[in-house]
């Protein structure tokens, strides 16, 4: 079985965010404090790093409703206010990781429904973000996750917002735009995906139609690794999405599959350095010949996720 594998080369964006390392380091301070914390649902999509905390101790809960007592974190995606008023109705000590840039959206859906918008928000309608966001103004945000579900926000609706999952794919939101645009010709346009997520998304559409074969490192709950993923294989047929090194599949790289030479790597906003280098590390190991390995020009600093009562 022969692997011709002669180069990787990695996203000139990819892997933690600022808001992820924000929410990790916030969550390191906080089991510092207190030895009852629990997070709520995931600090941040990434199995390793939910299972980092779990091993260090700090307990999980997918409901305010069942934190019994100490201190419960709100992860990067944030929670609908009701959740913070639960927490600190039932005297729980409350530390919020929300990313700013969520918490940003959260300000301008408050805004607008007090100025008497209703709110047109693209995403997930069963994502934690945007569960978070609704919360915010219930009676006012109408979520739709495609054109389709732009019938059911009615022209009598009055003044309309358009906001968009940080997520979303931005030729999506685009699109979403012009439509809206169409049928509410007078609609306010916040354009809230983030800059980490665009920047991740166009060096993958930058890399993909460059190499035999796409890895996108990333948990299945990750709405960006699953979003990278797809625009990766709307490139690069041969792309997959893999939560460990594990998941390679030698089968993907040897001759019977084509010519694999060069395969790009990048991964979600929410997926450790150390991930993505035992990808580097599984592809070297299995590959026939010496492999060379191309690092973006501008990745400042490494990602490591070294918690601080984790025994290794
Ligand atoms: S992807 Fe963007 S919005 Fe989400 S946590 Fe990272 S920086 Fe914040």
């Amino acid at each position: 079985m022969r692997i011709g594998l002669k180069k990787i080369i990695i996203a000139e964006h990819y892997g933690f965010c600022m808001g992820v390392k924000r929410a990790i380091s916030i969550a390191r301070d906080t089991m510092g404090t207190d030895d009852r914390v629990t997070i709520l649902k995931e600090i941040v999509h990434n199995d390793a790093v939910v299972e980092e905390f779990q091993k260090a101790g700090v307990g999980q809960s997918f409901s305010i409703d069942s934190v019994e007592n100490g201190t419960v974190i709100i992860p990067a995606h944030g929670a609908s206010p009701d959740v913070f008023e639960k927490a600190r109705s039932r005297g729980l000590n409350v530390v919020d990781a929300t990313c700013p840039l969520v918490i940003r959206i959260h300000r301008i859906i408050r805004k607008l429904a007090e100025d008497g918008y209703h709110i047109v928000h693209y995403g997930d309608p069963e994502h934690d973000e945007t569960k978070g966001i609704v919360g915010h103004a219930p009676n006012r945000v109408i979520v739709i996750s495609d054109l389709d579900n732009l019938n059911r926000v009615k022209s009598s609706e009055g003044r309309i917002a358009l906001t968009s999952q940080t997520t979303a794919r931005d030729v999506d939101f685009q699109q979403i735009e012009r439509a809206v645009k169409v049928k509410f010709p007078r609609a306010e346009v916040f354009n809230t995906i983030c800059n980490a997520t665009k920047q991740r998304q166009d060096a993958v559409m930058e890399l993909a139609p460059r190499v035999d074969m796409m890895l996108i490192v990333g948990s299945r709950t990750s709405a960006n690794s699953n979003r990278l993923a797809l625009i990766s294989g709307s490139i690069c047929k041969t792309s997959y999405l893999i939560n460990t090194a594990d998941d390679i599949e030698l089968k993907w790289l040897t001759e019977s599959a084509g010519i694999i030479e060069v395969v790009g790597l990048s991964a979600g906003a929410s997926t450790p350095d150390f991930l993505i280098d035992g990808a580097i590390e599984r592809l070297r190991e299995v590959a026939c010949e010496p492999v060379e390995v191309v690092y973006p020009k501008k990745k400042a600093k490494r990602n490591t996720l070294a918690l601080k009562n984790d025994p290794t």
